[in-house]
């Protein structure tokens, strides 16, 4: 399997110690993304190898949270982690872009999964001026399929200035159903796009002031998370 790296980290899922894997590859192109070194990262790894990480810090993690990249390009070898991490009890979280509902569908059916992140980038129907790709319907359906299953889903949309504008996030919050929905600051640094490294970074207050015009329409809880403030409740 294709893993660039892992962190542990006690902020990607919240109240837990986790283990992050970030696994490589991705078939998008989102202009603002920053983990552009994984991905076409070629760096693999054996179950065997992930397995020992795990165990070398099982004592001292509450969760495994898997992300990228895209780890849904790699669903079998996803499957084979997160079986064994429900084997020795730990919590497991998935970070997604959505845009494989019926790889998602085959863990969501094996109950490996305990809190989803979905990546919803602008309204369903814009996506390709984000990603390059017309995949607004498949995140859709991946939402759908979460939301079905009862597992914890949280939404969440990294602002961008030039790409987005008020309208588009009160349009998107219309179009989406979570238990949390969460606003992230765009960084300019390291970005896909080297156009959008002149774009200034969101003011973390105008992203809170958004926050609280949609919160009155979105029924689930409203967060906010920038580099000054960390993740904010609004
Ligand atoms: S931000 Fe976009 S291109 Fe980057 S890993 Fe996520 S889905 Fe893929």
């Amino acid at each position: 399997m294709y893993v660039g790296g892992s962190v542990i980290s006690s902020v990607e899922f919240h109240g837990n110690m986790s283990l992050v894997f970030f696994m490589s590859k991705c078939p998008l192109a989102c202009r603002y993304c920053h983990n552009v070194e994984l991905l076409e990262d070629n760096t693999e790894k054996s179950f065997e190898e992930i397995k020992q990480e795990i165990d070398s810090s099982a004592d001292f993690l509450d969760a495994i949270v898997i992300s990228g990249g895209e780890p849904l390009v790699q669903t079998d070898a996803v499957i084979e982690i997160l079986t064994y991490v429900r084997q020795i009890g730990l919590k497991t979280k998935l970070d997604t872009s959505g845009i494989y509902p019926d790889n998602l569908k085959r863990i969501l059916d094996l109950d490996l999964l305990d809190y989803v992140s979905l990546d919803v980038k602008t309204t369903f129907s814009k996506y390709r001026k984000i990603t390059g790709a017309n995949v607004g319907f498949q995140v859709k359906k991946s939402m759908e399929l979460i939301n079905e299953s009862g597992v914890h889903l949280e939404i969440r949309t990294t602002y961008v200035p030039t790409l987005h504008t008020k309208k588009d996030i009160m349009n998107l919050v219309d179009e989406i159903e979570a238990d949390v929905y969460t606003i992230q600051q765009f960084r300019n640094k390291n970005v896909l796009d080297p156009a959008l490294e002149k774009v200034e970074v969101p003011n973390p207050h105008d992203l809170a002031d958004l926050a609280s015009e949609i919160k009155p329409y979105f029924n689930g809880i409203v967060k906010v998370k920038s580099g000054e403030f960390g993740e904010q409740v609004i």
